[in-house]
């Protein structure tokens, strides 16, 4: 054990760089590591190694570090580890939650706040104006005019502005899709299971599904847009090395509740755009990253309260503790929370998926090295988007802002 007591910042930093040069790193590029050589996102440590680190450190320190305190903030870099375990103030989050679908519908219940529990990492729209008096009941108002209405199938109909809205959101987004070289899909309304199985959906999430209702039907509805995609790149090496596309579609996934209190906010039949991409590893981080500035950037124009959050990935269902710990490190789904009521309530608007080489492997897509694929999707469900507006700027028109309702004039 370490003497805590008098080990400073550089002390630790000197320690902690010797012990990654010789026992974490590549030997090719060991030398080249330095204090602040960004650990994760350079990928010196991957799940085994940083089990190794933590054990280090707390040997160094002479104490535990709590798991909630292994985040990236406090590990960037050696300096950066080094400075918050001396004498810094280490952040801290509470466990991440774990086990929504792909597209942003977690199982949690939408009744009560929505970042207990959660990292929380930004918050949006800070320039609009207090909430508390502002949030309204737009949405009973428009199911009362009929501009919406909850089916007992569980979809929502979206008529006049309502629908309008959400046609403006849509055109934004297929145009920021256009601009980062995405082609346009349309797919088909059902899915085999065969490629649901392949994809894993049938084995996680069996009790999502929803059945076409024919006897001895062998397809599904889609749980999510993207999994239309995989099998048209499947089985081959990725042409240039990278597949960027866009395509809307109807999505249904069996979580509506009609006895709820918002059953517009839970819906079994639901519309989703998303952006996907297929390639290597930068590709995919590069358009997520860019989606998630964008939208950051949209709803401070749209004034639109909501915060982007780091949500668990779906597919480390048997975790191992260095996989854990790297989930937590380097987010693989983040998800945009809109807020729906002043009591702090909000639902899952859009989500930002990283699949590694999740469907690579399932649908043995090739890149042109010989290594699998990575993927990524970014994908918005309109009708939360249209809830959560309405319910922040009211069912009129008028009290919409301006960029609402002039693109709302172009696009009719
Ligand atoms: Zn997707």
């Amino acid at each position: 054990m370490g003497d805590a007591s008098v080990l400073t910042a550089t002390e630790l930093e000197e320690r902690l760089l010797r012990f990654t040069r010789e026992r974490l790193a590549e030997r090719e590029v060991a030398d080249a590591i330095t204090v602040d050589t960004l650990l994760f996102e350079d990928r010196v440590i991957d799940s085994l190694k940083v089990l190794e680190l933590i054990a280090f450190l707390q040997s160094a320190l002479g104490r535990k570090i709590p798991d909630a305190q292994i985040v990236l903030a406090n590990f960037r870099s050696i300096a950066t580890i080094a400075r918050v375990f001396t004498n810094g103030e280490p952040i801290a989050i509470k466990r991440v939650r774990r086990g929504p679908a792909i597209g942003g519908r977690g199982k949690r219940e939408e009744g009560r706040a929505g970042t207990n529990g959660k990292r929380e990492i930004q918050r949006l729209g800070a320039n609009a104006a207090p909430l508390g008096a502002r949030l309204q009941s737009g949405v009973s108002e428009m199911l009362a005019r009929r501009e919406l209405e909850v089916t007992p199938d569980g979809g929502l109909i979206m008529r006049g502005s309502a629908a309008s809205l959400r046609d403006y959101f849509d055109s934004t987004v297929y145009g920021w899709a256009l601009e980062l070289g995405a082609t346009e899909e349309t797919f088909p309304a059902e899915i085999p299971l065969a490629t649901l199985g392949r994809a894993g959906f049938t084995t996680a999430f069996p009790e999502k599904l929803v059945f076409t209702g024919t006897p001895g039907d062998e397809s599904a509805r889609p749980p999510a847009v993207c999994y239309h995609h995989y099998p048209c790149v499947s089985d081959s090496t990725l042409e240039g090395g990278e597949s960027i596309v866009t395509a809307i579609g109807r999505c249904y996934r069996n979580e509506h509740d009609p006895n709820s209190v918002h059953p517009e906010e839970r819906l079994a039949a639901f519309t989703m755009r998303e952006i996907i991409a297929v390639g290597d590893v930068a590709l995919v981080e590069k358009l997520r990253n860019e989606l998630m500035v964008r939208v950051r950037l949209w709803l401070n124009e749209l004034s639109l309260r909501g915060h982007i959050e780091i949500a668990s990935d779906p597919f480390f269902t048997n975790e191992s503790r260095g996989r854990m710990l790297m989930q937590q490190m380097l987010p693989l789904k983040y998800e945009l929370r809109l807020r729906v009521d002043a009591d702090g309530r909000s639902v899952a608007a859009a989500s930002f998926n990283n699949h590694q080489q999740h469907f690579g492997r399932a649908f043995s897509i090739l890149l042109p090295s010989g290594e699998h694929a990575h993927s990524g999707c970014v994908a918005f469900g309109w009708e939360r988007w249209v809830i959560a507006f309405v319910n922040q700027h009211g069912p009129d028109e008028e009290s919409w802002p301006d960029v609402v309702r002039s693109k709302n004039v172009a696009n009719v």
